[in-house]
């Protein structure tokens, strides 16, 4: 009997994949409650004995490094509430340091205060159909980012349900943390370059080194900031 036999076994008994241990728990409650024969039912339940061992005998998937970036003033010029492909224009070696991440395994995050949507100034879909045109743009250089997160809230200057005091602008670390557990991230081993000292602080309420970015190329800044990173992980390890 080979595990191959077991998944396609899974598939027949539901009809749907099912996860491993939902498997075993289907089957504890099939045999339990006299639903299948009693063949089938030593079948499945040595069936599910293979199922669990292999699930136990499973390694925990390492977690990843990232680089989360401010957006204005960081990927691009900062010229105050970008909002329109017009008026966005990337720093000097963004695409590149995007790139050069994306081809060294580090996972590249955009985590950005957006505001102007709360005050009314442009609407979710403008950030978004922005999102979308500044992610065109980067494939068409071969690089893309993993993700990007925005906080449309302010706590006094917003409209409607924006006006909140929330978790996720910075200083606070709402959208890192999320970023972290969606994406598996160690934080310990990931890095924040803002521009700002909103930035920073939010970095380090969530773990993870920040940088200070005054301009200059965005590339050389961040094969910098890596290879140092790396460096320390090597020492460490020694
Ligand atoms: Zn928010």
């Amino acid at each position: 009997m080979t595990l191959g036999g077991t998944w396609n076994f899974s598939y027949v008994l539901s009809g749907v994949p099912v996860e491993r241990l939902a498997l075993c728990q289907a089957t504890a409650y099939l045999a339990q409650n006299n639903i299948i024969s009693s063949a089938k039912r030593h079948r499945i339940l040595l069936l599910s004995d293979i199922v669990s061992e292999t699930a136990m005998n499973e390694q925990p998937v390492a977690r990843r490094r990232a680089v989360f970036f401010d957006r204005d003033g960081v990927i691009n010029e900062d010229l105050g509430y970008v909002s329109q492909p017009e008026q966005f224009r990337f720093m000097p070696g963004a695409p590149d340091a995007i790139r050069w991440l994306n081809k060294h395994g580090w996972l590249a995050i955009v985590v950005t205060n957006q505001s102007g949507i709360g005050r009314g100034w442009y609407t979710e879909e403008d950030f978004l159909r922005l999102t979308r045109w500044i992610d065109q743009r980067l494939a068409e250089l071969g690089a893309h980012l993993d993700a990007t997160y925005y906080c449309p809230h302010h706590p006094t200057e917003a409209q409607g349900p924006y006006r909140i005091e929330c978790q996720c602008r910075k200083p606070a670390p709402g959208m890192i943390l999320r970023a972290i557990a969606e994406w598996n991230i160690d934080p310990a081993r990931s890095l924040l370059i803002g521009n700002k000292q909103h930035d920073l602080l939010a970095a380090v309420a969530a773990g993870v080194r920040g940088l200070l970015f005054q301009g200059g190329n965005l590339l050389e800044f961040v094969v910098r900031a890596c290879e140092e990173a790396a460096a320390n992980d090597s020492a460490l390890q020694v």
